[in-house]
């Protein structure tokens, strides 16, 4: 199977659904990931390096850059364009991608741009982000076995994990509260969780 997994931002995606990339890894499927802009709009890091580190840690087969400003997302004809050139290369059976409902501009520029773009896969999953706002997801995956590599693949973009939000609260904590709230809402110890736009069920 082949997944591609979209993020506005250099650590998105490992955020959203790190958990759940390196299970498929281990289990042979293709990883894609399609980032959006290079993160720079409030750092000097060169973000592109951390996120290319990220990638190579997960076994990802791919990565695709959209060579958009960061904070300058629109859903327009130019972001739904380059996400449809990520399908063609990766054929995705499953996309990942930020929630429409966002604090951020650029994650609800990307979300609604990938809702036209994926138009004919059929499955869709947008994950939980940091800023996503009233996410109410119904579909989970254990992620017991993986919740460490994951804070791996986070610890890579090391200008995003030696930041504290506002409240004190570090990127990794609040990644490893999320596991386990959702591992408990799914039944297991540690979980990720999606909000399908359309899941198409395989029955074997
Ligand atoms: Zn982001």
């Amino acid at each position: 199977m082949n997944i591609l997994a979209l993020g506005a931002h250099p650590d998105d995606i490992e955020y959203g659904c790190g958990g759940t990339l390196l299970t498929a890894v281990a289990n042979k499927h293709k990883v894609y990931l399609g980032v959006m802009t290079d993160g720079s709009a409030t750092t000097n890091t060169n973000r592109i390096a951390e996120q290319e580190k990220a990638a190579a840690l997960m076994g990802a087969s791919d990565i695709f850059w959209g060579g958009f400003q960061d904070t300058h997302l629109e859903q327009n004809r130019a972001l739904i364009t380059s996400i449809e050139g990520m399908l063609k290369k990766a054929s995705p059976d499953i996309v990942f991608v930020n929630a429409p409902n966002d604090a951020h501009q650029d994650h609800q520029a990307l979300a609604s741009s990938a809702i036209t773009a994926c138009r004919y896969i059929g499955r869709v999953l947008f994950y939980h982000d940091y800023t996503s706002i009233d996410f109410l997801p119904d579909t989970y995956t254990d992620i017991g076995t993986t919740l460490k590599g994951k804070c791996k693949l986070l610890a890579c973009h090391k200008s995003q994990v030696s930041k504290k939000y506002p409240t004190g609260l570090d990127i990794l904590e609040s990644v490893n509260a999320l596991a386990a709230y959702y591992g408990f809402m799914a039944k297991v110890r540690y979980a990720e969780a999606f909000k399908p736009l359309r899941y198409l069920m395989s029955i074997t």
